[in-house]
């Protein structure tokens, strides 16, 4: 039986608190209700209200197949009968740490988590007990997670001492963490100069898709590298998002840039809630057996959500060509939008990253958080809710990236680019 979505979030709202389990779903930038879903086939999302989209947040990231990928289907299949969970080793948690191990630049050893908000704490905490010292520094803009250190704003203090995000994060825990500018190297040397000998780790996203689509200017994260080394800064790449995305060896292996220690998700867990941190031997020793800094989870490395991961990442080493498919589909989709912002001369700027792509409502290409802050998120807004629509699911705001899977067919490319164009037209002056 169809349901009204809005009947369906009114009733959610009295038991869940904003009727939904993480806030980006409940569409508030963009002043919509949440949608909500009832099943996935490919690029496809099936709602609860009888309606269909072509889906562009391929859930935030590790949907790079689209859904229902058969291999993942069958794997999980083929292996709920044998439990769970064990809370014990199984050894399928060896064969997909073996091949993140070979895949990844610089990492030795690889330790898995159940979410990248869990990645990146736990390398932060590693980074600290490792170097003994207590600061850390991330960039504006970038998010990792809600874990309390990490959940520090972009406010005008921000280059000095981190503010927290969120009520609940005591200012005594953040003081510790201090931000910098995106793509400014001098705001990181700046940072160090003032903190000497005090910055445990340096952390920040390769690629940022958390501000929108922000790529890393030349030499950045190369100038980050030898910093972190000449500071003794442990580096930390987040690639919760780019890892296995950007390339298989994630933006490290693309850029050329080797990270102490590196943070996954989403992709590595085919869609089962799924993290895992790792890096320098030297590093990972410090972590608990084998070292003093602790780190658990019952649920971790859970054997159906590996088995489901060790597919997905055989199927993208064996198969390099899924990542040609990808960023062909990302370019017909780029050509064919920017056609249409310049034959309708609208000076809003395009920015794609392999399979990461956003519409920024600015005319340049944005290099920091401050820049996308330009960004008319009105008119974002009016994009979102005209493409949705025409049966098109974008991310539900300015600061996020459109995500493009495999599973896209040239017909469903076709059908986004003529909602874009009958949207584009509404903009025109
Ligand atoms: N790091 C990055 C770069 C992310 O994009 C996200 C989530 N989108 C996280 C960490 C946190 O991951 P999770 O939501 O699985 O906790």
């Amino acid at each position: 039986m169809l349901k009204n979505n809005h009947d369906l979030y009114e009733e959610a709202k009295q038991y869940i608190p904003g009727g939904v389990n993480s806030p980006v779903r409940a569409f508030q930038a963009v002043g919509c209700d949440p949608i909500f879903i009832r099943k996935a086939q490919g690029a496809h999302l099936f709602a609860e209200d009888g309606r269909h989209y072509i889906d562009y947040i391929a859930s935030w990231g590790p949907m790079l197949l689209g859904h229902g990928a058969h291999i993942i289907n069958e794997a999980i299949e083929a292996h709920i009968k044998d439990g769970i969970s064990y809370g014990l080793p199984s050894w399928i948690e060896v064969e997909v740490a073996k091949r993140i191990v070979e895949a990844y630049p610089g990492v030795d050893e690889v330790r898995m988590v159940n979410s990248g908000t869990e990645a990146t704490m736990s390398a932060i905490r590693l980074a600290r007990g490792y170097t003994r010292k207590d600061k850390i520094i991330k960039f504006e803009g970038c998010y990792h997670g809600h874990s309390d250190g990490l959940l520090v704003s972009s406010g005008s203090g921000a280059l000095t001492f981190g503010v927290p995000t969120s009520p609940g994060v005591p200012e005594d825990v953040v003081k510790n963490t201090l931000v910098a500018t995106y793509n400014d190297l001098d705001s990181v040397k700046a940072l160090i100069d003032a903190n000497p000998d005090a910055i445990a780790g340096l952390i920040v996203e390769p690629v940022c898709g958390n501000m929108g689509v922000v790529s890393p200017e030349p030499g950045f994260l190369e100038g980050l590298r030898e910093l972190c080394t000449k500071h003794s800064i442990v580096l930390i790449f987040d690639e919760v998002i780019t890892g296995f995305r950007i390339s298989y060896e994630g933006a490290a292996g693309y850029y050329g840039i080797v990270p102490d220690l590196a943070c996954f998700g989403k992709i590595i867990g085919a869609g089962f809630p799924v993290g895992a941190y790792g890096g320098k031997k030297e590093i990972m020793a410090c972590v608990s057996p084998s070292g003093p800094v602790y780190q658990a989870g019952t649920l971790s490395g859970n054997p159906l959500a590996m088995q489901a991961g060790k597919v997905m990442l055989d199927y993208l080493k064996h198969n390099p060509a899924v990542y040609d498919l990808i960023e062909e589909k990302g370019a017909y989709l780029q050509a064919h939008f920017q056609k249409i912002l310049d034959a309708n001369r609208l000076p809003f700027t395009l920015v794609r990253n392999h399979s990461l792509m956003t519409l920024f409502f600015m005319d340049s290409v944005p290099h920091d958080f401050k820049e996308v802050q330009r960004c008319d998120t009105k008119k974002y807004a009016k994009y979102f809710k005209g493409m949705l629509e025409r049966g098109i699911l974008l991310a539900p705001s300015q600061f996020e990236a459109m995500f493009i899977s495999s599973a896209l067919t040239k017909n469903d490319m076709d059908v986004t680019i003529q909602a874009f164009k009958e949207v584009m037209e509404e903009f025109r002056v």
